[in-house]
């Protein structure tokens, strides 16, 4: 039998432009709008350079991308690891406007990534590699003008420095530069979980749909990080069981459920869920196959292609990463009968409480936990319903539809805004 190299994992970029050409299909625009709206407004490729603490003089790079900017201010996450290029911030700062379109908010998208892989590196040097990267690129960035959150390889600590580092430039303290940050320093309750929450929140919606609940469900999460974990433990909560879960370095299955008490002492304990004793290894593809009611890819772009798609089994397919589907494998989801909550929709709980974050910022005013998780569950409910109206009044999949209300609403900001000159 001849072997064939399997085919390099297409851009990010790549995928965003053909699910934004659909929807521009879809409602009929020009050319011109359709370049307009594929056009980041602003980009900057800067050098970020590292002292590291042998004493060696390291070279990463950093980007930041304004994708669009017409219904208000840049937004988007920071991402720390190797193989951020361009494209991929492009791709991913693309995808941000239209989530915050889609659930309201009035931000553009904007997103940021340096090439560098947070675990080879010590807390102090991240620390200088996120000063570095805010001092230069802080022409871009301001709490009116583009605002920073945590991303794959960043967390609450980083937007900490980011916000001193902003702060100390500026000569003032000002918190609604970034969002995701500590408690302490004006984050908002309920950030940390919000993204899980409403990934959980969409799934409910769409089970609801069919008849069904969360309670009883089986449910397979791809990436244990910052969403997938958290998103587990709340299916675990609402009464789903919790069948598989992976990390970038495997997984472990149990048909009967994972303990998720004792899963989390085990990452706790090692910092993967590879050799947890409560169930069996699985890899990260085989995780996609798993026969589940639910799954859940948390991970990261494109795991979903022609090929792994063609053995997904879960009757829903709920998008905790930006990125995970390919064109070719959303169109054989969709040939096979399964549901998928897209990105833009299913991850968008994060930048919601983001917007919660910086609103609290500027009023100098915090919300309860609760308040918090109302307006959650509402603003997801909401969008969810708006998508799913809209899908089945046009024959649209949950993600073209999603696309389509998204683009519009950015058009619509064009066009009544006009253009200068
Ligand atoms: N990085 C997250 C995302 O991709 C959050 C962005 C934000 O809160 O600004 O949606």
């Amino acid at each position: 039998m001849t072997q064939t190299t399997p085919a390099p994992a297409p851009s990010p970029i790549v995928t965003a432009h053909a699910q934004l050409a659909a929807a521009v299909r879809h409602l009929g625009y020009d050319e011109g709008t359709h370049q307009h709206l594929a056009t980041p407004r602003r980009e900057l490729h800067v050098a970020v350079p590292l002292r590291t603490d042998s004493g060696e003089l390291r070279m990463f790079h950093g980007y930041r991308v304004q994708h669009n900017i017409s219904r208000g201010p840049g937004k988007g996450g920071l991402r720390f690891h190797p193989d951020v290029d361009i494209e991929e911030v492009r791709a991913l700062a693309m995808w941000m406007t239209w989530k915050c379109a889609v659930v309201d908010i009035p931000y553009g998208g904007a997103k940021g990534g340096v090439t560098i892989d947070p675990r080879g590196y010590s807390q102090a040097e991240l620390e200088r590699v996120t000063r570095r990267y805010t001092s230069e690129i802080m022409p871009l960035i301001g709490p009116g003008t583009d605002i920073m959150a945590p991303d794959m390889g960043t967390d609450e600590q980083t937007m900490a420095w980011v916000m001193d580092t902003y702060s100390v430039a500026q000569g003032h303290t000002i918190p609604a530069v970034v969002t995701g940050k500590p408690i302490a320093l004006g984050g908002s309750l309920g950030r940390a979980t919000a993204t899980s929450a409403g990934v959980v929140h969409v799934t409910d919606s769409a089970l609801r749909e069919q008849g069904q609940s969360i309670e009883g469900r089986t449910v397979a999460v791809q990436g244990f990080g910052k969403v997938g974990s958290h998103a587990a433990q709340i299916f675990a909560a609402r009464g789903a069981r919790i069948v598989a879960v992976s990390d970038v370095d495997g997984g472990v299955r149990a048909d009967g459920g994972l303990d998720m008490a004792r899963l989390l002492e085990h990452v706790a304990a090692t910092g993967t869920v590879v050799g947890f004793d409560g169930g069996d290894p699985i890899t990260n593809a085989d995780l996609l196959a798993v026969d589940v009611d639910v799954l859940v890819p948390a991970a990261t772009e494109n795991v979903l292609d022609e090929t792994t798609a063609q053995a997904v089994q879960a009757r829903l397919v709920v998008e905790g990463a930006n990125g995970p589907t390919t064109p070719e494998a959303d169109a054989i989801m969709a040939k096979n009968g399964i549901t998928v909550v897209p990105d833009i929709l299913a991850n968008a709980g994060g930048v919601v409480v983001s917007y919660f974050e910086w609103v609290q910022a500027h009023q100098a005013y915090w919300w309860t936990a609760p308040e918090i998780a109302e307006r959650l569950e509402h603003r997801m409910a909401t969008a969810y319903v708006d998508v799913a109206e809209h899908a089945s009044r046009e024959g649209l999949s949950l993600r073209e539809a999603a696309l389509v209300i998204a683009v519009k609403r950015v058009a619509e900001a064009h066009k009544i805004r006009g253009l200068y000159p």
